[in-house]
């Protein structure tokens, strides 16, 4: 959390009319949040659940939709992404494109609003949409025959792009117009590859939408909250995505993180090491194969691989990646190597968390291991240094890697002998079987 938060940035960045003998101008407002906290949206009204857009058809007729997208009825849904950066709860293109929206019936036109969300450059919203009341799709080929209602451009200074967008297109005294089709030309933020705007909610307001229901923030968000006994760590699982595993989060994932998140701290000590406080774990459904991640102090689990592995594989895969929150590496210049951090995450978990399903168990049978195999296989590699050589060495390891100090010379320091060495040594004295 930043201590300043930018409240809203609310703009009406045109004003303008088209058609000449229009009296009344189409204002353009649009309002960007920089954190995202849509609660904070002021002036501009939220998306609606029941509006003329979520009764009519969206058909992407130009361009590629972007192969991580949502499909288009997420810009009808009534929901907004649950954060961020939720590919599969956006709808996103590759390259320019034509998004045509049937209202399925002659609509007076009130309003139009689209909403974007993006911590980058796919943030920002540029279209311009163009009605028309007779047209049939086949026509849209060209605009010629449709009528502009509004180009929008939401675009700032490159550094600051970044947020939830909202815009709203009306008049103050008319409609915009009767239409039966409208039609979205979008086009990317900026050149690259990953300037496709992530648009969350498109709604259009009709003059039969009197009582329109509209989006509560958090209202769909499922959240369960806990501390370590003594309220030093704070932590949030969010089963929004995964409501059928809320009894196991809290029955069985949230004891263990409360226990086990702490005893991690007290098993890799730093001098001058603040952990972090604030743990977010949540489940999602677009991680493709990843069973977990951690980034800084947030897990992501991967919703349908823990349904599958609730009994058996998925708090040990918790405890992994609460061992990654814990080590905290990449702030120096020498980076630990990556077999290493992975080993030492998956020996705190096979050989402290529950050492019972021995589940790093190597034998000779494996074949020809090495000890830079990484996650289990580096974790046995370990677990044979400390009990032969040096019960320190992976505190001795984590502080240096931390610190962004690690050099192999540590493990000579540390055992007397090099890191090579020792590999060839615990390969030998690997059990037959
Ligand atoms: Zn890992």
């Amino acid at each position: 959390m930043f201590a300043m938060k930018v409240q809203c940035l609310l703009w009406v960045l045109l004003v303008f009319a088209f058609g000449r003998a229009q009296a009344d101008a189409t204002h353009i407002r649009m309002a960007r949040i920089p954190d995202g906290d849509i609660s904070r949206l002021k002036g501009l009204p939220l998306p609606a659940k029941d509006d003329a857009a979520s009764r009519g058809v969206f058909t992407l007729i130009r361009g590629t939709q972007d192969g991580n997208s949502g499909g288009v009825s997420v810009l009808t849904d009534g929901k907004l992404p649950r954060d961020e950066d939720s590919p599969k709860q956006n709808f996103f293109l590759f390259g320019k494109g034509m998004l045509l929206l049937d209202l399925q019936k002659v609509t007076e036109v009130m309003r139009i609003s689209t909403f974007s969300w993006h911590p980058l450059e796919r943030a920002p919203q540029v279209y311009t949409v163009y009605g028309n009341d007779q047209g049939t799709p086949d026509r849209v080929e060209d605009v010629t025959g449709w009528r502009t209602i509004a180009r929008v451009d939401t675009r700032q200074k490159e550094q600051d792009r970044g947020g939830f967008y909202a815009v709203s297109i009306d008049r103050e005294k008319s409609p915009l117009g009767r239409y039966r089709f409208l039609l979205f030309k979008i086009e990317p933020t900026g050149r690259g590859s990953a300037n496709h705007t992530f648009y969350s909610e498109i709604d259009v307001v009709s003059s039969e939408d009197r009582n329109l229901t509209y989006v509560v923030p958090g209202e769909n968000l499922r959240l369960f909250r806990f501390s370590s006994k003594d309220g030093t760590y704070r932590f949030a699982i969010d089963y929004t995505d995964a409501p059928e595993l809320e009894e196991w989060s809290k029955q069985k994932l949230a004891p263990v993180v409360t226990e086990w998140y702490g005893k991690l701290v007290g098993l890799l000590p730093s001098e001058g090491f603040a952990p972090r406080r604030e743990i977010r774990l949540l489940f999602k459904d677009d991680m493709g194969g990843t069973p977990a991640y951690a980034a800084g102090g947030e897990i992501s689990m991967n919703h349908r691989w823990f349904v599958s592995e609730q009994q058996r594989e998925a708090i040990g895969c918790v405890v992994h990646e609460m061992t990654h929150v814990v080590q905290d590496y990449g702030r120096g210049r020498k980076h630990a190597p990556g077999w290493l951090t992975e080993g030492i995450a998956d020996y705190t978990r096979w050989f402290l968390y529950e050492p019972q399903t021995n589940g790093a168990r190597i034998t000779r049978r494996h074949g020809d291991v090495r000890y830079s195999n990484s996650y289990r296989v580096t974790a046995n590699f370990l677990d044979w240094c400390q009990r032969k050589y040096n019960r320190e060495l992976v505190r001795i390891l984590n502080a240096a890697a931390r610190a962004g100090q690690y050099d192999e010379a540590l493990w000579k320091e540390a055992t007397g002998k090099t890191v090579q060495e020792l590999g060839e040594e615990w390969k030998r004295e690997l059990p037959e079987r």
